[in-house]
């Protein structure tokens, strides 16, 4: 059993489903597949754009209805034969007048909760992966298709639900020992809350799913079919001298998709390193590259540095005053608030003085840190003990990912001097005891 997921450009159109159905097909000759759709590329945006300008009071999330129509219906047309095209168009207007009806609510009542976004994001896999399916259907009738809603149930934490293993696996490994399909056809990025509401795994999120599935069913590989030849070592679309990485290890794959990557979704490697399933990401539209394996297996004579990745629109959070030398419990204390305001904090450092911590989250999180910090210390800060937050905004983390990096010397040097020979100022610096990864 192998676990292939395709992502949003794979899927854009007619014409790149069809590379899609004939490496599924070409697969499907040697094992049964399990195959994860992302819903066509930026539907997931115009679905998010649409829901906002609803709950706006902006009657032009109309226009945007009417485009993500036109694309799934042209898309419908241009890969089912006439004759079975009415039942299915019929279908696929359905869906899109529910998903009108959702937004006509958002608009009168001038209010988008997560719970709703989810629900609306929802559509953009809902609609690619039945048309797939159907289009699939037309090569081999005996393509099944599942919603993976049934299968993946998370915690109400809408936006970024966080999965429920115990049950999940537990209903995949149901659903697969019933079902011997040689294909099965499932949506990316969507799940469900115990109690049957449509939530979403985070934006990327499709990767997660297949790992999911994956994970639970053992799986021999998960294959991850994006728009590039394989995890590079530096974001190709930036780097022009980037190359592709035959050999990663998982935990440099984290680090790299951690720290910006984005052809894998961060939680994607959990579930199938604990399995120890090998993770292969490929190009459809470069099928014949061989693309990146990410396994336990690392060699000692791999280059040092495997990757440099980023993150853009960070913003850096200052903590500090007399007030916190010495003090038992102060990060404790700055780190349970960030938790509390479910903020994700991507970069810490504290100096040995103790006398400063410094983090690092996005832009988008700094106010509601910045006020949340001021709030839970502001006895100290009232004292002069601690001073007020200090928040700088649009900064960007650079990280630096290899497994030898411990056993090299140098590197850095090497990398801060070559950020100062390019006028690029070092604000704060990380690494782990790991030592396989520098981030600056
Ligand atoms: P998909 O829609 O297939 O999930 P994504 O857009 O999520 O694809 O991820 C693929 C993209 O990730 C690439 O087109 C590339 O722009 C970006 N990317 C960023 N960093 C890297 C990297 N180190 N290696 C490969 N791709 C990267
Ligand atoms: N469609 C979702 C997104 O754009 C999930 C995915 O493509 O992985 O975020
Ligand atoms: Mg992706």
């Amino acid at each position: 059993m192998k676990v292939l997921k395709f992502g949003g450009t794979s899927v854009a159109n007619a014409q790149n489903i069809k590379l899609v159905l004939e490496i599924v097909k070409q697969k499907a000759q040697q094992d049964q597949l399990v195959v994860v759709v992302s819903a066509l590329s930026k539907v997931t945006d115009l679905l998010q754009s649409a829901a906002a300008k609803a709950a706006a009071n902006d009657e032009s999330f109309r226009d945007v209805v009417a485009e993500i129509e036109k694309k799934h219906l042209d898309t419908l047309k241009e890969l089912i034969p006439v004759s079975e095209q009415s039942s299915l168009l019929s279908h696929v207007k359905r869906i899109i007048n529910h998903l009108e009806t959702l937004l006509d609510g958002c608009f009168l009542l001038g209010e988008l909760s997560p719970r709703t976004a989810d629900t609306i994001l929802s559509f953009g896999e809902l609609l690619s992966s039945f048309i797939i399916a159907k289009a699939y259907q037309q090569i081999n009738s005996d393509a099944v298709y599942k919603d993976s809603r049934e299968l993946i149930k998370t915690d109400n934490n809408f936006g970024k639900a966080t999965v429920n293993f115990e049950v999940s696996n537990q209903l995949i490994k149901e659903y697969f020992a019933e079902n011997k399909s040689k294909i099965n056809i499932l949506p990316g990025f969507i799940a469900q809350t115990l109690d049957g509401i449509t939530s979403t795994l985070g934006r990327g999120g499709s990767d997660y799913t297949a790992a999911i599935i994956a994970g639970a069913l053992d799986a021999e590989q998960l294959e991850i079919w994006t728009d590039v030849n394989g995890m590079f070592t530096a974001n190709p679309k930036i780097v022009k001298q980037a190359q592709p990485i035959a050999n990663i290890s998982y935990q440099e794959a984290m680090e790299l998709s951690h720290f910006g990557a984005k052809v894998l979704y961060p939680p994607t490697i959990q579930p199938v390193l604990r399995k120890n399933i090998p993770i292969l990401i490929k190009n459809t539209f470069e099928p014949e590259a061989v693309g990146t394996l990410i396994s336990n297996q690392i060699s000692s004579n791999d280059t040092v540095v495997k990757g440099i990745s980023h993150i853009d629109h960070i913003s850096l959070l200052t903590l500090e005053g007399p007030g916190m030398i010495g003090v038992a419990g102060s990060s404790r204390r700055l780190f349970e608030v960030l938790s509390q305001e479910k903020i994700n904090v991507i970069f810490i450092t504290q100096a040995s003085s103790e006398h400063s911590i410094c983090i690092g989250i996005l832009n988008s999180d700094a106010e509601n840190a910045e006020n949340a910090i001021n709030k839970a210390f502001e006895i100290e800060i009232s004292q002069n003990k601690i001073d007020p937050c200090y928040v700088e905004k649009d900064l960007c983390i650079i990280a630096l990912v290899g497994e030898n990096m411990k056993n090299h010397q140098g590197l850095s040097g090497r990398m801060f001097s070559t950020l100062g020979k390019n006028n690029v100022n070092i604000r704060a610096i990380a690494q782990g005891a790991s030592e396989r990864n520098i981030s600056t």
